[in-house]
């Protein structure tokens, strides 16, 4: 019985990261297409097999920040995680956006000025930071870059 009951524990451990390692993170570049412009920028989206991450727009450090933290579902499954163990951030604010009806996190910027709200699809980022205009399109020239 016992043995048995590590055997689903073994599986169930496979399942999870295999699942995390499917939501392997993405290197996203967004370019505006205001041709005045044309100001880039390039983040990472989602997570690895041991690190998850909050990617966001940081309008007082005038960048791309972001906050990473290790992974529960390979502790959960006592996979062996590289580094320190780091706990997932506290966001400031949980917001409803009645823009697109989903739920928003907002975190602190770790530069320690300013806040950002997660991103969690590259389709989120529309408005240029610079010239602020609704012109912020993916630059697909780029090739997609999984990363881990
Ligand atoms: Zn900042
Ligand atoms: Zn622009």
């Amino acid at each position: 019985m016992v043995k048995l009951r590590k055997l689903v524990w073994v599986a169930l451990s496979l399942v999870l990261l295999l699942q995390s390692l499917a939501r392997s993170g993405e290197i996203a570049n967004l370019q505006c297409d205001n041709k005045d412009c044309k100001h880039a920028l390039e983040f990472q989206l989602g997570g690895g097999m041991f690190v998850k991450q909050a990617t966001g727009y940081c309008s007082h450090c005038k960048k791309m920040v972001k906050l990473t933290w290790t992974s529960q579902h390979a502790l959960q499954a006592g996979a062996p995680v590289p580094g320190p163990v780091v706990k997932p951030p506290k966001p400031l604010a949980e917001v409803w956006d009645p823009a697109t009806g989903q739920v928003r996190k907002i975190y602190r910027c770790p530069n320690g000025d300013g806040a950002f709200i997660e991103i969690r699809d590259v389709g989120d980022f529309k408005w240029c930071p610079k010239c602020n205009r609704p012109t912020m399109k993916q630059d697909t020239s780029k090739p997609k870059v999984m990363v881990d």
